[in-house]
């Protein structure tokens, strides 16, 4: 398949019949593979595609009920940081950005990776303490971290009230510079490319059924094209992992399926350049490439597979916009969407082998699975390839819920609703 360069895209652009070939394949399903992948989107293409890069893995397929993309890695706010207080997340969520540094460049894909930094805003003194450390504690293993006082904050976002109309009045912030945003359809078309280049199927519109099993151990899945065998079958479905478990015989799991909102305005000129985080009320807000405001809140609080949400929540988020930025308290609002999260009842992931003989699981991603995608599916690979965790990834267990080895990073307690 083809580079993708400056060249390419002018010799295309200026040639009669332009050389543009598909960015993958669509086979037919073969009856046997080595490693069956359950679901594309970002953390199932990821996933293949290190599996071939780094460990020569190739005959593999990606098995999706859709199309690729159509799920959360589609539908997220976009954001990107590696900000984290505890050391089992902190070097994933660090690894994650060193691949996303590179990521462009990597897949010959231009995922539009943008370092414009991430401003958490500290709104009481408690929480100004706590920053501080969870900066201090970046600090002290390498990662970037700059505590900003009010007025540093006001020149670099001028439009941010720093009142928040007399109610929530800033006292400062948590920046990660490194922190940002990429174009999240791209990085599942780049991590689907460069799979699809190093052999691995792209099968999409073939919704997973039912596993095939001999004895306890998964050999295999039933899906709408036909039955596929496999040495190894790897789950990635993210908010429709307890139907897929469901479908193996495993009944419970600590995940809970949760619809969560993304908004986006009507296009603005360009007024702020980073992402900013209201915590304690719960809002992400950033302006995207053409100008629209794209922001998130909390998720609805209730078990759902609907991919929208209502409107008590839509009330809430906007009026959080409009404390921070009266500004834009007239703004209109262009769209809204929503997806199923896999909440974990700590807030932390699960990347493991298991439940069941032959089978591997990655779900449990919360607010935060898009950021994690990169290391996500590296981690994944390794443990699908060795049969057994990196370290990156050796904490998040499905067992650690057993074991009370819970990885509580907002030390809120074991509930979904929470985190
Ligand atoms: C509104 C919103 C905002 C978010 N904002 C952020 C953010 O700013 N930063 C951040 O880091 N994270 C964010 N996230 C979280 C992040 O998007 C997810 O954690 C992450 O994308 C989940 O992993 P995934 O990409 O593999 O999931 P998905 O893209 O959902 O992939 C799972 C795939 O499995 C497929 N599937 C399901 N069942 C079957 C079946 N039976 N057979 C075959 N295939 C099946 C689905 O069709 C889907 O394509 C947000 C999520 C949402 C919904």
């Amino acid at each position: 398949m083809a580079e993708y360069s400056v060249f390419s895209l002018l010799r295309n652009a200026f040639s009669a019949s332009p050389d543009w070939k598909p960015a993958w394949r669509k086979p037919d399903p073969k009856p046997e593979y080595d490693v069956v992948i359950v679901g594309g989107g970002g953390h199932g293409l990821s996933t293949a595609y290190y599996l071939a890069k780094e460990h020569g893995i190739t005959n593999v397929a990606v098995v999706e009920r859709g199309w690729l993309g159509q799920g959360n890695i589609g539908r997220n706010t976009t954001m990107i940081r590696s900000n984290y207080l505890l050391p089992k997340n902190q070097h994933f969520y660090e690894h994650s950005m060193k691949l996303w540094e590179n990521l462009s460049h990597e897949l010959n894909y231009n995922v539009m990776f943008s370092q414009r930094g991430c401003l958490n805003l500290a709104n009481s003194p408690g929480q100004l303490d706590d920053f501080a450390r969870r900066g201090n504690a970046m600090r002290h293993v390498g990662i970037d971290a700059e505590l900003m006082t009010p007025l540093e904050i006001k020149s670099l976002v001028p439009a941010l009230d720093l009142n928040f109309g007399g109610r929530f009045p800033v006292y400062g912030g948590l920046m990660q510079r490194r922190a940002g945003t990429a174009r999240h359809d791209a990085v599942a078309w780049g991590y689907a490319r460069g799979a699809d280049r190093r052999g691995v199927d792209m099968l999409e519109n073939c919704e997973v059924t039912g596993f095939l099993r001999d004895g306890d151990r998964i050999i295999g899945v039933q899906t709408t094209r036909g039955e596929i065998r496999a040495k190894k079958v790897a789950v990635a479905v993210a908010g429709h992992t307890g139907q897929l478990m469901k479908m193996a015989g495993v009944d419970r799991l600590p995940i809970e399926s949760h619809v969560l909102q993304a908004f986006v305005s009507e296009g603005l000129k360009p007024f702020m350049d980073t992402v900013v985080t209201f915590g304690a009320g719960h809002l992400y807000v950033t302006q995207s490439d053409k100008g629209g405001m794209v922001f998130g809140g909390d998720i609805d609080g209730y078990n759902t597979y609907a991919q929208r949400g209502n409107l008590p929540i839509v009330e809430d988020v906007m009026s959080e916009l409009a404390a921070m930025f009266p500004g834009l308290s007239r703004v209109r609002l262009l769209r809204s969407w929503g997806g199923i999260m896999d909440m974990s009842m700590d807030g932390s992931p699960i990347i493991t082998a298991g439940p069941l003989p032959g089978m591997y699981l990655n779900t449990g991603w919360c607010y935060g699975g898009f950021k994690a995608t990169p290391a996500s599916g590296w981690c994944f690979a390794w443990t699908i390839a060795r049969d057994e965790p990196h370290p990156y990834n050796a904490a998040y267990t499905l067992d650690r819920f057993h074991r009370g080895l819970v990885i509580d990073e907002k030390g809120q307690g074991s509930t979904p609703r929470l985190h």
